[in-house]
């Protein structure tokens, strides 16, 4: 039988590759086994992989398989502590731990100071010499069993103790004396029995398989399946269970638990960074009920705080930890993010792993890391998630602005963010989904407000530090967050928010500046990103390694220039028919549309050629000596037709024909299936006339800047929803005449192509013939996503979302190719086309040209570019370099 419980710390081995394998022994099982056998102090434990986790969850009963496997691993820890679980003299204590193979932070289920019950706890008041640290740990136990096995609202408990410390006056838990714990304790039980109607369980391995147990079913717990549906984390990995030797931050003053990065998550300079409590257990420092202290000095100091450092107050403990710092950060070659306990002086590692970061820090760690020889150039581009580069893409506050400021609290996730105040994850979500900007405004959060963090622009908590739950998770989310920012009172029952001398309510607008920790009122404006730095560097690799090009979609001067700044090396789709909606053209569009004779429509057509002609140079100015896709008029005619009557009077007007007459030609146009319609290069087909002045327009532009700059774009003419080879032949008879016609003109030639759009299933299966009359193809994935799959993009969204979440999609079509499907086609056709055409040149012009695992996709099949929104020209830039190295 395979193993499936592994032991770590003391004299453990710890050679077998599966226990370092995270998909095995989950996260944090992996990496205490990898410490301890650096020789880093770990307490000794054993973990439950996950391969047990996935049985559990088909519904096999597990326990039999591993019963004399964790009752061997059991005995392990006992020998290595020298206690033993259940003895009334001297007990050994445990964490029970959750850990799958990414972290999920705080989504899952921990048991703490397991093995107590009313013999122990006095066995652990004895050995520990410290009778009030003994109940305060067992009335912990009790608290944390209970809500989490057990299933007992944790509120009973909190209520208990409130009312405890308002009988004796108390403020804060640490005053409650060990008698006053005792007492807890028998309430506490007694509000077990009372909701359970049985006692709560005393035995200790009773207490331990009921964890275990907890732990694996936490997996399917609701938020729990939001984190992962918003991670894109499949269901079917199950976790693996910790079962360690517990140590204690709670024994005193010469005792702490703390959280530390090895450097700077947010700016990723290279500092120790984190928070510590004197005197308190895990759970204390990230629930954000003490406000925690810094881990340096320098932190303390620059923050102007009074409690004193960790490196002030426990100095031995401090550059122990220092020490290990170092050894992690050398030993993993990345930033690290801990978790550690000091027991009365002694210091132990309770976790490692690659912190999460900003995008900004992401950059500068990378960057850094080379220059510090800790990791090579490919490591660096292969580390920085492509995605996350949009949090630097946009818009920060502009410094020269004028900033209300109402309240400052810790910069816990930078980015500026600014939309109406909510308070509540439910009402972010509902306000969000009508399209408005809202910040979510809560004390603290927890798991259960994740989707109204994912629906907010930022948000904002009245207590928590920077490791708080609201911190950690809107950073990886790239939300903004300012967090712990005293001076705000929520009064959720009238919906107003106090902020310093400020009353707000719900719907009023704020500004938050997750680099400052600022509060602002109103709607501060912002200023464009900063591409140079790391930012630059980092591009300049990903450069340099990959073998795509990357190009725009873009179909203004604006665009066009912003994405030349964001690297784009061309245009890959430009969409025309966005210049038929300009106000002062399209009158000229519509009677074009409404001509009954060719001859009409040419009238209407002269009017647009100037126009087009225009918009044309003014692109070609920007992208001079670059490949500029243009796409000829794809959408059906009546998208442009006149709405209401004001519009028809007016058509009226400019054309002398009748209103009767109008609203009879246009209902003509109507069309039951218009994404089957009469689109593409049907239209050019039947009207010659719109494809010929397009054409023209096209020529006519690129002489002008070939004449004006000496160096004239590369049109490339791209005839959309082409099926068959016949269709192309006429269209490309048709634009080769015009090019002719304008170039004896103009006195000058340009290079030109002609290709096509391959968005037809019946395209992509004759892309060997249609190659014949093509020079290139271009996937338009958007309409090859819908033809091949029979699903409108525009009414999908009723379904799709539910077809994810069943997994009968592992993601939406439209974001991420459908790599078995779609992408089966885009090969066959890149094959095909290249097997009549041996040079043809391939590209992807969908949204999918933006997004990494498709990009990915494109580098397999051997595209010679991707092309994205200008925003997305530097995530497809790392994206393709990431799929070259891998
Ligand atoms: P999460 O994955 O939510 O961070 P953990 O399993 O890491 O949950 O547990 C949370 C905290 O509980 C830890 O950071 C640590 O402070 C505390 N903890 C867990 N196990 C132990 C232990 N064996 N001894 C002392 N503290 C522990
Ligand atoms: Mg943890
Ligand atoms: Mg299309």
């Amino acid at each position: 039988m395979v193993q499936t419980v592994y032991t770590f710390g003391g004299d453990a081995p710890h050679d077998d590759p599966r226990q370092k394998d995270k998909t095995v022994t989950g996260g944090k099982g992996a990496n205490l086994a990898e410490m301890a056998s650096i020789g880093l102090p770990v307490p000794p434990g054993f973990t439950i992989t996950t391969e047990v986790s996935v049985k559990h969850l088909e519904g096999i009963d597990t326990r039999p398989l591993i019963e004399s496997q964790v009752e061997e691993a059991l005995t392990h820890i006992e020998c290595t502590v020298g206690k033993k679980f259940g003895d009334a003299a001297d007990p050994l204590l445990v964490s029970v731990r959750s850990g799958a193979r990414v972290s999920m932070p705080g989504m899952m289920d921990t048991v703490l100071n397991l093995g107590l019950n009313d013999e122990t706890v006095e066995g652990l008041a004895r050995t520990s010499g410290d009778e009030r640290f003994a109940w305060d740990s067992y009335r912990r136990f009790i608290q944390m069993y209970s809500d989490v096995v057990l299933g007992v609202d944790h509120g009973l408990f909190e209520e208990a103790l409130e009312i405890a410390k308002e009988d004796n006056g108390y403020y804060a838990d640490t005053e409650l004396s060990a008698d006053d714990w005792r007492a807890l304790v028998a309430e506490y039980k007694g509000i077990v029995e009372s909701e359970l109607g049985k006692p709560f369980p005393s035995d200790p391995k009773e207490q331990l398989w009921g964890a275990i147990y907890a732990v694996f079913d936490s997996w399917d717990s609701e938020r729990a399946k939001v984190y992962r549906r918003l991670n894109d984390i499949p269901a079917d990995w199950g976790t693996a269970v910790n079962v360690q030797a517990m140590v204690f931050g709670n024994m005193g003053d010469t005792s702490a638990t703390g959280v530390a990065f090895t450097r700077d998550p947010a700016t990723g300079q290279r500092a120790y960074y984190g928070e510590y409590l004197i005197n308190a257990q895990g759970e204390d420092v990230v629930a954000g009920i003490r406000t925690p202290q810094y881990l340096t000095k320098a932190a303390r100091e620059a923050a102007g705080a009074k409690a004193p450092s960790m490196e002030e107050a426990l100095p031995e403990a401090y550059a122990e930890l220092a020490r290990v710092f170092d050894l992690l950060e050398r030993h993993y070659k990345d930033m690290q993010d801990i978790e550690f306990t000091v027991e009365r002086g002694k210091l132990w590692m309770l976790q490692t792993r690659s912190g999460k970061r900003t995008a900004k820090a992401a950059l500068k760690m990378a960057v850094d890391m080379v220059g510090e020889g800790l990791i090579d150039e490919k490591t660096a581009i292969l580390r920085v998630d492509p995605m996350a580069l949009d949090q630097l893409l946009h818009p920060t506050l502009d410094p020269q602005a004028e900033r209300h400021v109402l309240a400052t609290g810790l910069p816990a996730s930078p980015g500026a963010a600014a939309g109406k105040i909510v308070l509540d994850a439910d009402t972010a979500e509902q306000w969000a989904s009508r399209g408005e900007k809202v910040i979510l405004v809560r004390v603290e959060t927890s798991p259960e407000d994740i989707h109204g963090m994912h629906a907010a622009q930022g948000i904002l908590t009245a207590r928590g530090g920077m490791t708080s739950h609201a911190a950690v998770v809107a950073r990886g989310m790239g939300r903004p967050c300012v967090s712990g920012a005293t001076g705000i009172s929520i009064d959720r029952a009238s919906g107003t928010v106090r902020i310093g001398s400020h009353e707000l309510k719900e719907g009023d607008e704020i500004t938050l500046d997750g680099a400052n920790g600022q509060v602002m009122l109103g709607i501060v404006p912002t200023v464009e990103p900063e591409l140079a730095g790391d930012f630059g560097t980092l591009m300049e690799w990903a450069d340099a390694h990959r073998r795509m090009r990357v190009r725009t979609n873009a179909e203004t001067p604006e665009d066009c220039r912003m994405a030349r700044q964001f690297g784009a090396e061309g245009i890959g789709l430009c969409r025309t028919e966005h210049m038929f909606f300009d106000a002062n053209r399209i009158s000229a569009v519509r009677q074009m549309i409404l001509a009954e004779s060719e001859e009409g429509r040419r009238k209407a057509l002269d009017l647009l050629l100037p126009e087009q002609r225009a918009d044309f140079t003014e692109i070609f100015e920007v992208m001079t000596g670059l490949p500029c896709t243009i796409r000829l008029l794809d959408p059906p005619l009546h998208e442009f037709l006149p709405h209401g009557d004001n519009e028809f009077a007016e058509l009226s007007d400019a054309t002398g024909l009748g209103i009767d007459h109008l609203k009879r030609r246009a209902s003509e146009l109507h069309e039951f299936n218009p994404m089957l319609g009469h689109r593409g290069c049907r239209l050019g087909i039947t009207f010659p006339e719109i494809y010929e002045m397009q054409a023209r327009a096209i020529f006519e532009a690129a002489c002008a800047v070939q004449k004006s700059s000496g160096e004239a774009p590369l049109p490339e003419i791209m005839i959309p929803l082409v099926a068959t080879k016949r269709e192309l032949e006429l269209l490309r008879a048709l634009v080769d005449r015009v090019a002719k016609e304008v170039f004896e003109e103009q006195g000058v030639e340009v290079d030109y192509l002609v290709g096509t759009m391959i968005e037809l299933p019946r395209a992509a299966l004759m892309a060997g013939e249609i190659a014949k009359e093509g020079a290139f193809f271009s996937f338009g994935t958007n309409d090859l996503t819908q033809t091949t799959l029979g699903v409108s993009r525009d009414d999908s969204a009723k379904f799709l979302a539910q077809y994810v979440e069943k997994g009968i999609f592992p993601r939406d079509p439209f974001v991420s190719l459908d790599i078995d499907g779609v992408g089966q086609l885009v090969e066959l056709a890149a094959e095909r086309g290249r097997a009549t055409r041996p040079d043809i040149k391939l590209g992807i012009c969908g949204e999918h040209g933006g997004d990494p695992a498709s990009i990915a996709f494109c580098e397999k099949v051997g595209l010679d570019y991707v092309s994205a929104s200008p925003y997305r020209v530097p995530i497809a830039r790392l994206a393709a370099a990431q799929a070259a190295l891998k």
